[in-house]
């Protein structure tokens, strides 16, 4: 289950954690039927006992609100969860029909499922498959051995200290190199270590008897296991100390360090990288990012002053963590204990077939995507989107063109980036070759770490080439969108191309307010904070002018200053500055999605539906897909780690900053929708 990095991709929702498995996807619910219309809007949506100049979200999604409690086995319930949720069962019966393996083609697929769904055979083998590593770990005597031993935990997706791979160099974007980025922490977040309000204290605690509990179904005698989980606790803490966090992360220059392995080598003095290197068997590496210098230093300074039962406790537990989705029901269980439940207020586990389709998805997610695609995705939805790309595009030149803040000299490297920006719709031209990889019927574990060596291999076999840019970061069925400024291209999977943010022959207004909004979403990543730091060929190089990046610089921090004002649970509120990028796009994508539908020929002959403008049916677009119930916990912990904002500010705070959504719904000047200093990046 390991994925390439993805450090600095910005997708459109958030969908991974650095948690394991448990929490990649959304949990289960029988299908809903997700409502469409061909004209209008649905109005089962609305509450329209609500003035949209008041609050537009609960105007807008007030009734669906009220219509969809969050079901016992999620987090969180929305329109994107609907989604994902039909797209669940398109993929379940692919596998079904792959796990009978009358067809050569889907083989693996259907293997990797029907292994993955035979609990009994799973129950049976208990905490047995991780014996082999188990032993590993019991045999490291002394620290000399760590590389050799990190390297094969590395290869299987334990992700012990921290994550490597391969990337590309962000001063030489057309080139991948060796990358080392930190990790090893079980917690959410670094900060989940060192914040002292109540609940977080409350968390460290669960999070040391969760330790102890997964240590003790490993094998480990319960007094002993309860000594290692404290001392996994102080391990992962020193190593927390030194990490940088999220907002710093965002800062590409904080996050790129290109250095020779001699100089990681005199960086680290105890840990041996070339045995390392030999170990995980990769090609020869002469550059490698260490993403957080700091943070290796301590990785050093822990690994020699950790006594060498603790590291192997340590080992142990990420061992454990990493496997436990795929291991007996006492560990599956303890595993959603304390991250869906504890973490996210989650109440019960969803089925085991939900969560063996995100588990193929996973590891085999561009053989399972042909299948989806070929039911799911058609020519129209293609050309309809290629239209809407140009013409979100176009609008984007536009705005460019006509910036008061910006210099010339800035502009015309802005529509150099902007025209250079390529796009993906759907689907990778040429799949992912898995021949390489053996799935087995009847070895859970063994396909898992079969699968993660795979993708290891993969990614290092990258280091030293071109980058591919044809390569996706998101299987096919994914719900979301992406933006990758080191390739400069937007990427919409086929997942994402259906109701309720497209839909062929639909309204126009509809579609472009809400897959033409994700379209300038994506676009404008580019020139988000973060993004705008990249140039056409996605080198990290300043193109601005020193006047044009502070008045950059100066609209960006009004939004960042809006959205810190917003709550998000109690008395936590947003992070302005973890958040600025997607509110920045949500904000721009949503502007650029109403100039080009504005210019199409369907505005020309557009015309009012059950009551509402064609204006306002774009807001109304952008909108419906932001409908979500979330429970508190969840809530909180996407405010501590998600840069995207919930649902109903990506509304509220996109719309009251716009002249043209008071205009569409004559919102008096002093309406809660109608921000008194309305920020404007794009
Ligand atoms: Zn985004």
């Amino acid at each position: 289950m390991q994925r390439p990095s993805r450090r600095l991709i910005a997708a459109f929702v958030f969908v991974s954690l650095p948690l394991g498995t448990v929490l990649l996807h959304a949990q289960a619910r029988s299908a809903l039927p997700t409502s469409t219309s061909t004209a209008g809007i649905d109005p089962v949506l609305f509450n329209k006992s609500v003035d949209p100049c008041t609050d537009f979200y609960q105007f807008a999604c007030g009734g669906w609100l009220a219509a969809n409690p969050i079901p016992a086995d999620r987090p969180r319930w929305g329109r994107f969860d609907e989604l994902s949720e039909k797209n669940d069962v398109v993929l379940r019966r692919v596998l079904e029909a792959a796990a009978t393996g009358r067809d050569p083609a889907s083989k693996k697929i259907g293997d990797y499922f029907a292994t993955c769904m035979d609990e009994q055979a799973i129950e049976r083998l208990g905490a047995k498959p991780l014996e082999p590593d188990l032993k590993n770990i019991a045999a490291l005597t002394t620290m000399n051995r760590l590389p050799e031993l990190l390297a094969e935990l590395h290869k299987i997706g334990v992700g012990a200290f921290f994550s490597f791979g391969s990337e590309p160099d962000m001063k030489n974007a057309s080139m991948v190199i060796a990358a080392a980025d930190q990790g090893g922490m079980g917690l959410p977040d670094r900060d989940y270590y060192f914040r002292d309000d109540p609940r977080s204290i409350e968390i460290r605690k669960q999070y040391v008897d969760h330790v102890t509990k997964m240590l003790t179904l490993a094998g480990v005698p319960e007094a002993t296991a309860s000594k290692d989980a404290e001392a996994v606790m102080r391990l992962e803490t020193a190593l927390a100390k030194a990490a940088l966090d999220r907002v710093a992360r965002r800062d590409p220059e904080r996050i790129y360090h290109r250095l020779t392995p001699a100089e990681l080598q005199k960086l680290t003095p105890n840990f041996e990288w070339a045995r390392y290197f030999k170990g995980i068997g990769g090609p020869t590496i002469t550059l490698i990012n260490i993403t957080e210098p700091d943070f290796f230093k301590a990785f050093n300074q822990v690994i020699a002053s950790t006594p060498i039962d603790e590291l192997r406790a340590y080992l142990r537990w990420h061992l454990v963590h990493a496997n436990a989705f795929m291991l007996s029901t006492a560990f599956v269980d303890e595993n959603f204990r304390f991250y869906s439940a504890t973490l996210q207020g989650v109440e019960e586990q969803r089925p085991r077939w939900k969560r063996c389709v995100s588990y193929v998805d996973a590891d085999l997610g561009e053989a399972l995507g042909q299948a989806f695609v070929k039911e799911t995705f058609g020519p129209q939805a293609k050309a309809d989107m290629l239209k809407m790309v140009a013409d979100v595009e176009n609008a984007l030149e536009r705005d460019i063109n006509t910036l008061d803040w910006m210099t010339d000299t800035t502009k015309q490297q802005a529509l150099a980036k902007l025209h250079a920006t390529a796009n993906k719709i759907g689907y990778p031209d040429k799949w992912r070759d898995y021949s390489a990889l053996t799935i087995e019927r009847g070895d859970p574990i063994g396909n898992s770490h079969r699968a993660n060596t795979f993708e290891f291999h993969r990614q290092l076999d990258k280091i030293a080439k071109p980058v591919d840019k044809s390569e996706w970061s998101m299987t096919p069925p994914t719900v979301n969108a992406y933006y990758n400024p080191l390739e400069n291209n937007i990427n919409f999977p086929a997942g994402i191309l259906q109701p309720p943010f497209y839909s062929a022959g639909r309204d126009a207004a509809l579609n472009y307010g809400a897959a033409g909004a994700v379209i300038g979403h994506e676009l404008t990543h580019g020139f988000d904070d973060q993004g705008r730091q990249f140039d056409a060929s996605g080198n990290l190089r300043d193109w601005w002018t020193a006047e044009d990046a502070a008045a950059y610089k100066e609209r960006s921090s009004c939004i960042a200053d809006e959205y810190s004002k917003f709550t998000a649970i109690d008395d936590v509120k947003l992070s302005g500055r973890l958040t600025l990028g997607e509110n920045t796009a949500d904000n721009g994508g949503l502007r650029l999605a109403l100039m080009a539908f504005l210019a199409s020929d369907a505005a020309k002959t557009a015309t009012t539906i059950d009551g509402f403008t064609p204006e306002q049916r774009v807001f109304l677009g952008w909108a419906s897909v932001w409908c979500e119930n979330r429970r508190p916990e969840y809530e909180r912990m996407q405010a501590q780690t998600n840069p995207h904002s919930p649902g109903r500010y990506r509304v509220n705070g996109v719309v009251s900053n716009m002249p043209e959504f008071q205009k569409a719904f004559s919102c008096k000047p002093d309406s809660p929708m109608v921000s008194r200093n309305a920020c404007r990046v794009w």
